[in-house]
């Protein structure tokens, strides 16, 4: 189904979290109207949208009927089941497809997947049983890191290993799922690339974004990454691949190690607008959200000009421990923005909000993103 979804029409989004919620508001601005669909109420997509839908992903009726209510189906993220994709797209084109929903929201699947077509990835192994998982240790080597094959992000579901016997005792704890387990890989600098893919096969792209983690989630991304030439544009590539290859339509995301020997490895990938493009909101042209409502309603794809170097941070449910954080103070600088998601219950780890700093320069921005967020809880 090639239908172009113009405005005015409605857009359906699975899934109702900030992520939702920055594409909802970049659609409505274009005129369209926003149905979302998860099990909350008061959700951070719901707030910004038209209509809020609160049922089960696994209610395939429910799925159905909010299908029947919209001109197109997207996720916000990738948990939602291929049987509630294949619902929707019972009566609406869901885009991207269930397909490439399928393989990238289980670790080992996508694995799989990238390693067939040869692109570069982190060495790993599949494993189903603890037998298993003794012998993929003792081939990939300690310290290793074991993660949970479905339904991870923000490193939940990952463990670091130093022993077999640590690997078992981790199996156990994890409640005996499947795993994927993984070599630790020495890097440098941790990169991705958001892209989009339009209908007709076009492709645009923000270029390679650096980005710094903190407990495994994502504290800060600058832009453009501060590599060489030839590794971002290797990055887009591969980039462009992956999408060519899952005949992708939308915005995706791909994670990437770079090497301590200079080498780019895929580390996941995620099908949506992801969390280090939140800069293009306030420093591109077109921002990674606009491009999402573009590519799934087969407009042409904008610009992705940026304007200036730009950082964004994450602001973590971490900085209400004391209260309130100073908004006034971090607003005191005059060219960050502040980004809420309207979470009302700020809890540890939980991203509600995030600044993004513009500056001359990378370094400048990311400066001052750092500056401001600790003026928010001194
Ligand atoms: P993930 O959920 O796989 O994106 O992992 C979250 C973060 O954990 C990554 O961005 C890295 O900082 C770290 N990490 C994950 N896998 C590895 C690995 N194989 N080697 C080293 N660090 C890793």
């Amino acid at each position: 189904m090639n239908r172009v979804i113009l405005p005015g029409a409605t857009i359906g989004v699975l899934g109702s979290g900030q992520l939702g919620r920055m594409m909802a508001i970049a659609a409505r601005r274009m005129g369209y109207r926003v149905h979302t669909f998860s099990p909350g109420e008061e959700t951070p997509t719901g707030q910004v949208a038209d209509l809020e839908i609160s049922a089960d992903y696994e209610d395939l009726d429910a799925i159905r009927a909010f299908a029947k209510g919209v001109d197109v189906v997207t996720f916000e993220f990738e948990n939602v089941s291929t049987e509630a994709a294949a619902a929707a797209a019972e009566f609406v084109p869901v885009r991207p497809s269930g397909s490439a929903l399928h393989i990238t929201q289980q670790r080992a699947r996508e694995k799989a997947f990238l390693a067939d077509r040869g692109f570069p990835t982190t060495p790993c192994v599949a494993v189903w049983t603890v037998d298993e998982l003794a012998v993929a240790l003792g081939w990939i080597g300690v310290p290793a890191i074991i993660k949970t094959a479905a339904f991870g992000y923000d490193g939940k579901g990952q463990h670091r290993v130093t022993s077999i016997e640590d690997g078992e005792r981790v199996w156990s704890m994890v409640g005996h799922q499947d795993v994927v387990v993984e070599r630790v890989v020495e890097f440098t600098h941790e990169l991705s690339v958001i892209g989009a893919r339009g209908l007709g096969g076009d492709f645009a792209h923000f270029g390679a974004i650096e980005n710094e983690h903190r407990k495994q989630i994502l504290d800060l991304s600058v832009a453009p990454a501060r590599v060489p030439e030839g590794i971002a544009a290797e990055a887009v590539h591969i980039t462009r691949a992956i999408m060519e290859e899952l005949d992708y339509i939308g915005v995706l995301c791909v994670e990437f190690f770079l090497t301590t020997d200079g080498r780019l490895l895929v580390n996941e990938i995620a099908p949506r607008p992801h969390n280090s493009g939140h800069f293009t909101f306030d420093a591109c042209v077109t921002s990674q959200f606009e491009q999402q409502v573009r590519a799934v309603c087969g407009l042409p794809l904008g610009s992705t000009l940026q304007l200036r170097p730009a950082a964004m941070v994450n602001l973590l449910g971490d900085l209400w421990v004391n209260g309130e954080p100073d908004w006034q103070a971090a607003l005191s600088f005059p060219d960050v923005k502040l980004h809420l998601y309207g979470k009302t219950e700020a809890r540890l780890g939980r991203k509600m909000g995030h600044l993004t700093a513009l500056g001359d320069t990378v370094e400048d921005a990311r400066e001052r993103a750092l500056a401001a967020r600790d003026l928010l809880a001194p």
